[in-house]
């Protein structure tokens, strides 16, 4: 008999023929859990209470399929590194089906690692312990930090190993959850295939889900492009604002939601610069830091592409309205940007000024080759005029630092709140930890060489409370010692 974990609907799997491919994840040879986020368990009205960690590793590994799931693999195209690929698809992934949360949203359950599907080329459909745990780690750590992002509800080795370029390494199955798996990508397999009522059905299927104002628009498919622009440009306004480096931005991994997904080689910048690159694959920086809105908006525009036949039937009209809504993009998110970069300052009123004031203090910090995450939460200590040797061991202790401090404190002053209202601001604004590279690196290492799980566990603990103050966790909070950088990270699927 299958196990129940609650109601699982079958949403996507309904959608016509050639969205998908209907398979079971294959099963694994020994499952043992590594990880389960209960708190979301809850989000999600899963009914789990007293299952056993055995009974949840068979079914996060994919050997025992809960009642009520319809495993499909997704169909996708995409463009890789600006070359597009008109079939990608889940090569290593299966969607569960759908849950509705405790908000009433529908949020989809999909494996990573579950095994070959007619979409997995030469791979193996297999995911190697290492990206199991970073995915784990960071995508956590998004949500803690408060960007949007897809969700880790579980982790199981497989008891099996799998062969990458390091040689033989442990397997793992991880289960995500998204507000849906629709990508850039989905609408661009259709506009590829010429097949317009498919891509009719999609629109359809993805304004339901993410955009139902949209439904009473005189263009639905323009509003609809314009919702996804707009949560787009708040997404990677969030991802600058934290030193975030997706690395892989590929059309097929850039949701239609505004979630951040596929973690791949995707890390946090330490000393401020937006050439900041980490990707093994990114030989000539097309992901760089700096150039990931540029690089939205560059996707976006694939998307318009794909949705000019649903946009208007005169193509010259089409094009007109999908280039006004891509410009548009250049605006949102420049504004999220200032805001962005305001409130990590502890500033909410807009002035004409504070881009500049930004700017200048992102020049010194790349000359000074300051710690991003660090020198902003620097400032906290620095509110009060007596006590900012902190932040000067950042930015130096000159000239050019006294005019930024003056500046930024005269600016504080025309907020006209109290010190105490803009430290509290300021520690809402900068998380004190996040995922440094080289304490992921050491936890992968842990579990992958001496199945030791506990710095892991440690580590993800550490991330649930970014912007807290805890001695416990002050381990996390320095960048990495010349030599424990991690310089470069890998795909490593
Ligand atoms: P990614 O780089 O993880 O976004 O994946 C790009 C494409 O390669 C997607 O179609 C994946 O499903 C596929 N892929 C990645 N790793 C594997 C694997 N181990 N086996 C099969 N397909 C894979
Ligand atoms: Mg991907």
């Amino acid at each position: 008999m299958s196990l129940s974990i609650g109601q699982i609907e079958a949403h996507y799997a309904r959608l016509p023929e050639g969205f998908f491919a209907a398979l079971p994840p294959t099963p694994v040879a020994a499952p043992r859990l590594i990880a389960f986020n209960d708190s979301l368990a809850r989000e999600l009205g899963l009914s789990i209470d007293g299952v056993s960690p055995e009974e949840l590793a068979r079914l996060f590994s994919g050997n025992e399929i809960p009642r009520g799931a319809t495993p499909v693999a997704v169909a996708y195209a995409g463009h890789q590194f600006g070359s597009f690929v008109p079939q990608l698809g889940d090569g290593r992934a299966i969607l569960l089906g759908e849950v509705r949360d405790r908000s009433g949203q529908l949020r989809d359950i999909a494996f990573k690692g579950s095994g070959r599907t007619p979409y997995s080329r030469g791979g193996d459909g297999r995911a190697a312990l290492g990206p199991v745990l970073r995915e784990y780690i960071v995508s956590e750590a998004m949500h803690a930090l408060g960007v949007p992002t897809t969700r880790a509800l579980a982790a199981v080795l497989t008891g099996e190993r799998v062969l990458r370029e390091q040689g033989p390494l442990p397997g793992a199955v991880f289960t995500r959850v998204a507000s849906s798996h629709l990508r850039v990508g989905t609408f661009q397999f259709f506009a590829a295939r010429e097949d317009q009522d498919s891509l009719r059905a999609l629109l359809t299927f993805a304004i339901e889900r993410h955009d139902p104002s949209a439904k009473e628009s005189d263009n639905p498919a323009l509003a609809f492009l314009n919702g996804v622009i707009e949560r787009q440009a708040h997404l990677i306004a969030r991802w600058m604002a934290l030193g975030f480096v997706h690395g892989v931005m590929n059309t097929d991994n850039m949701t239609i939601s505004g979630e951040t997904i596929d973690y791949g080689p995707c890390a946090f910048m330490e000393a401020y610069d937006p050439a900041t690159v980490f990707s093994s694959i990114d030989q000539f920086g097309r992901y760089a830091y700096g150039r990931q809105a540029a690089i939205a908006q560059w996707n976006l525009a694939r998307l318009a592409e794909a949705l000019l036949p649903l946009i208007d039937t005169d193509e010259e009209q089409a094009v007109k309205q999908a280039s006004d809504a891509i410009s548009g993009f250049a605006h949102l998110y420049h504004k999220a940007y200032d805001e962005a970069f305001r409130t990590k300052l502890g500033l909410k009123k807009r002035e004409d000024e504070d881009h500049d004031l930004v700017a200048s203090l992102l020049l010194r910090m790349q000359q000074k080759q300051a710690d991003f995450t660090l020198t902003f939460r620097a400032f906290l200590s620095a509110v009060d005029p007596q006590s900012d040797q902190t932040l000067r061991q950042y930015l130096g202790d000159d000239d050019v630092t006294d005019a930024l401090i003056t500046r930024w404190r005269e600016r504080l002053l025309r907020e006209g709140v109290s010190q105490t209202d803009i430290e509290t601001r300021i520690k809402a604004a900068n998380p004190k930890r996040i995922p440094r590279n080289h304490r992921v690196e050491e936890a992968i290492q842990a579990a992958q060489v001496s199945d030791d799980f506990e710095p892991f566990h440690r580590l993800a603990r550490a991330l649930q409370c970014p912007y807290d103050d805890d001695p416990e966790y002050e381990t996390y909070e320095a960048p990495a010692a010349p030599h424990e950088r991690v310089r470069v990270t890998f795909c490593g699927t």
